[in-house]
């Protein structure tokens, strides 16, 4: 990454922005605040229960002032990744609610193999049957794409297993390690610089590992928020951020800190 001229922020959505329907305190401050100090923002979540439509307009909702083009999900990076494969049948265990972003894939006829099983959030649907049948379709040969591949995340009654866990569950059993198209997949963020048109950017969110561990791996600055799923023992077994800061509020007076001119 270059270290100077102008830059991005990215910044992950639920337990930054908000969680379920609450805003952070502070959120919309910062927000507006990064926005005039950036060249540009994209609001890059690992979201797979909601379509990006859903997510801006959530977030609009709650008074965030953003465009559908600033929403960046896994799922648009799934359908890039069967297209780039070439791949002609695809078995899509995602939620009801996102399948609208991956209806261009060609799905799986009953009892024929697939190219590949893209894997999101079933939620109460990840029962034993499903699973056993995304099983079958890897063991005859098909690939395993995760949308992302987060261990659990925070629901308002509490945390609740992620896609990484079912996923793990299937890798374990098939011996095949699963293509991840979300965070903390580097080619995720330096999509998202691309769509910004911007060499540098800085990446803020509330989950080590696929956030700001992901980030730093692609060669961004990592921010860690003390919000939404945060847990301290998360953050020192694996990853070292560039900064730890309480809220996104604290955000905006750290850039000069971590991205110098
Ligand atoms: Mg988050």
């Amino acid at each position: 990454m270059p270290s100077s001229g102008p830059f991005g922020v990215l910044l992950d959505i639920d337990g930054v922005l908000y969680v379920g329907d609450e805003p952070i305190k502070g959120a919309h401050e910062a927000f507006s605040e990064l926005r005039e100090l950036s060249a540009g923002v994209r609001l890059v979540t690992n979201t797979t229960s909601r379509s990006r439509r859903d997510v801006f307009e959530h977030l609009a909702t709650l008074g965030f002032d953003v465009t559908l083009d600033e929403v960046l999900t896994p799922a648009a990076m799934a359908v890039r990744h069967c297209r780039e494969r070439g791949y002609g049948s695809v078995s899509v265990l995602v939620s009801e609610r996102l399948r609208e972003d991956l209806a261009s894939l060609e799905p799986v006829a009953p009892g024929q193999p697939a190219d590949a099983v893209v894997l999101g959030d079933l939620g109460e649907g990840f029962t034993a049957e499903v699973l056993n049948g995304a099983f079958r379709l890897l063991m005859d040969g098909a690939e395993l794409v995760a949308l992302q591949h987060n261990r659990y995340w925070r629901r308002t009654d509490g945390l609740a297993l992620d896609v990484g866990a079912y996923s793990a569950a299937l890798e374990y059993a098939s011996g095949q390690e699963a293509v991840v198209v979300g965070k903390p997949a580097e080619e995720f963020f330096l999509a998202a610089m691309a769509d910004m048109g911007l060499e540098r950017a800085v990446m803020v969110g509330d989950d080590a590992e696929a956030d700001v561990g992901g980030a730093m791996t692609a060669g961004l600055p990592g921010v860690l928020v003390r919000t939404g799923k945060y847990r301290e023992d998360a953050v020192m077994a694996r990853v070292t951020p560039t900064a730890i800061v309480d809220s996104i509020g604290d955000v905006p007076s750290l850039l000069a800190r971590i991205l110098p001119e």
